[in-house]
This record gives C-alpha cells, structure tokens and sequence, in this order.
C-alpha cells in the first residue's frame, strides 16, 4: 500500500516537474550569460585549437557584423569596437533593415529629430549553447542592448541609454516597432498576445533591468519553432 502511494506521488511530482520544466522553459527568467569579448575569443579559440567544432556548428547561418565600419556601428559596453563579432545572417538583417526604422520610431516619440547615424552600445550577442542551447544567443539571434548612440539630421548626437525610466517612451516605441517587425518580416505570432514583447525583453523582467534583450526569434509559419526560447 505505502508502496503504490509512494509510486503514485512519485509520478505526480515527476508530472509537475515536466510541467515546470516546460513552463519555466518559456518564461522571462530565461537568459543565457552572453559572452564578454575575452569569452568570446576563448570560445572560438577552443573550437580551432581543441578541434571542438561542435561548439562552431550553428544551425542557423552567420555571418560578421563590422562594429566600426558597418551603416550600423557598434561596441561592447566598456570596449572599442571589434573589427568582426559573429552574428547570424538574421540578426545581421534585422539589424540592417529594421533597426533604424524602430528607432525613428523612438525618435518620433521624443522629438528626436530624423536617424543620421545609429551606434549600439551592447552587452553581447554570443551566449555559450553548452550551457544555455536553446537560447537565441546560443545561436547570435539575440543583442543584449545597452544604449543607442543617435546622430540626427541636424548633426546632433545624443545617448538613449536603456537602463532607468529617463528613455522609457522612446523604449516602448523602439519595442513595439520591432515587434511588428518580427510579426510582419518574420512571422511570428505577438507573444502572449503583447506585440510589445515579442523579441525583446526589457524593464518588466527583474533580469532586464541593464539592458533590453532583443531578439529575432525562430518562427516558423506563424508559430514559435518548438526547440528555442520563444524571445
Ligand atoms: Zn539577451
């Protein structure tokens, strides 16, 4: 009898750990340690000198993004910029595409005049798929955004830093933008029906208070692919 009763409330638990597992598997906590600069070149160098090619295998295509010379610029937080960072080919593409325009769209909110130069002050992009594979960093679908550094037409340059309430209006702008730019040109589905976190995290989330994680989410046919983070 105590037997079968263990049996049962075994399974039970085992039933709401999957529940959990599976819940948690969606949730805001969710967030892979992107890599610093050094992590980074540690991470490539691994992969060349220990021919662990594995950690190379991306599933989805790169590329390089050029931080000081492409239209968008670019730098680690507290570092010059890198001649190449890896990124995916989609992440490059929103960057290049739709960027801009989400941020016009912030600029629009605040009087900020007409986007010249754009130049993203960020955390990483790169997180390590050992330890977090179904993250949207583990395959550089994902910038943890620290500050947009902003030209405008009439050549004044201003710093919308993400971190505090000072730049919330331009945020919530840039975040809806790209939103409708994941819907529109990648389709996926607004998340949790909020079209305002779908691909980025950002303040609602006690993990996204320095930066605004952003993101090019896997979407297939209108639907989250099943595998990844859902942002
Ligand atoms: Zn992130």
């Amino acid at each position: 009898m105590t037997t079968v009763l263990k049996k049962k409330t075994s399974f039970f638990t085992a039933v709401m750990l999957a529940f959990f597992s599976l819940s948690s598997a969606y949730s805001d906590e969710d967030h892979a340690h992107t890599l610093t600069p050094e992590e980074e070149e540690r991470f490539y160098d691994q992969a060349y000198q220990k021919g662990d090619f594995e950690i190379l295998n991306f599933r989805f295509e790169q590329t390089h993004w050029r931080e000081c010379t492409d239209e968008v610029t670019g730098n680690y937080s507290g570092y010059n910029c890198a001649n190449r960072r890896g990124i995916s080919v989609i992440l490059k593409d929103f960057m290049d595409n739709h960027m801009g325009s989400c941020v016009q769209a912030g600029l629009d909110e605040v009087d900020g005049g007409i986007l010249e130069d754009l130049h993203i002050i960020h955390d990483g992009i790169l997180g390590d798929r050992r330890h977090s594979p179904k993250s949207m960093h583990a395959e550089n679908r994902a910038i943890d955004i620290r500050a947009f550094r902003v030209t405008n037409n009439e050549g004044m340059t201003k710093t919308y830093t993400y971190k505090g309430t000072t730049n919330r209006t331009f945020y919530k702008a840039f975040r809806k933008c790209w939103g409708q730019a994941n819907k529109v040109y990648n389709n996926c589905p607004s998340y949790q029906g909020n079209i305002s976190r779908t691909g980025s995290i950002g303040w609602e989330d006690k993990s996204h208070q320095n930066h605004m994680h952003t993101s090019v989410p896997y979407c297939v046919n209108g639907s989250y692919g099943s595998y990844y983070y859902r942002r």
